[in-house]
């Protein structure tokens, strides 16, 4: 029987990545508006807390099983920044060129070798609004923050994300090579092995 989920996030780069992840599954998703989303203030400290507040808000709005993801950048020479700050780190409104200007501008004088830095992704899933054991997926993927953008897949902080092994930028890769290795990718996996027991 086809179960029918709703998604936290209004970010497009995030639902088409999930999407994707999605298929196979047998889950009809619903996307609740950008504007419902741009009211949930998310107050948390983790990206754990965030996530689940997310998931609560817009179960209790759909009446709906919930699935949110909350996710960011965490860089090692600037002890973790801009991590749960990610969306908004140059400010409201959230703006990804912004972003990415003001990251290359604090990480002006940081040496190459000393760049390393890593994506974070926790989703969340609640069975109804207040759902004591939530089932949560966990992911990271390492890289490198370059010294300026390259590439124009993804979203995000794709462009300054380079990945060594592959030699290329996330923006340098599809949304299937991406999906085969990301943070989002991995959490996707440990969630979806815990809700193959549910439907
Ligand atoms: P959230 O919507 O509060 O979880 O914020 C997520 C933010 O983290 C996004 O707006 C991006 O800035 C960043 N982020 C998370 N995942 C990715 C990714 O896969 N690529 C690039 N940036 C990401």
């Amino acid at each position: 029987m086809t179960a029918t989920i709703a998604l936290a996030t209004s970010n497009e780069g995030k639902r088409e990545e999930l999407a994707r992840l999605f298929d196979g599954l047998d889950i009809e998703l619903v996307l609740p508006s950008a504007s419902v989303m741009s009211e949930i203030e998310e107050t948390g400290l983790t990206f754990i807390e965030n996530a689940l507040i997310k998931a609560r808000a817009v179960s209790a709005l759909t009446q709906l099983p919930t699935i949110a993801d909350d996710s960011g950048l965490s860089v090692e020479a600037l002890n973790g920044i801009p991590g749960i700050h990610s969306a908004r780190y140059a400010g409201e409104p959230s703006d990804a060129a912004r972003n990415n200007e003001k990251l290359l501008a604090t990480m002006h004088d940081v040496p190459d070798g000393k760049r390393s830095a890593s994506f974070q992704c926790v989703l969340v899933y609640l069975r109804y609004q207040d759902d004591p054991v939530p089932l949560i997926g966990i992911g990271s993927w390492e890289g490198e923050i370059l010294r300026e953008p390259r590439g124009n897949q993804g979203f995000g902080y794709d462009p300054l994300f380079f990945v060594s092994g592959l030699k290329r930028t996330a923006a340098e890769l599809s949304t299937v090579e991406k999906n085969a290795i990301s943070h989002r990718a991995k959490a996707a996996e440990q969630l979806f092995a815990k809700l193959q027991y549910e439907h």
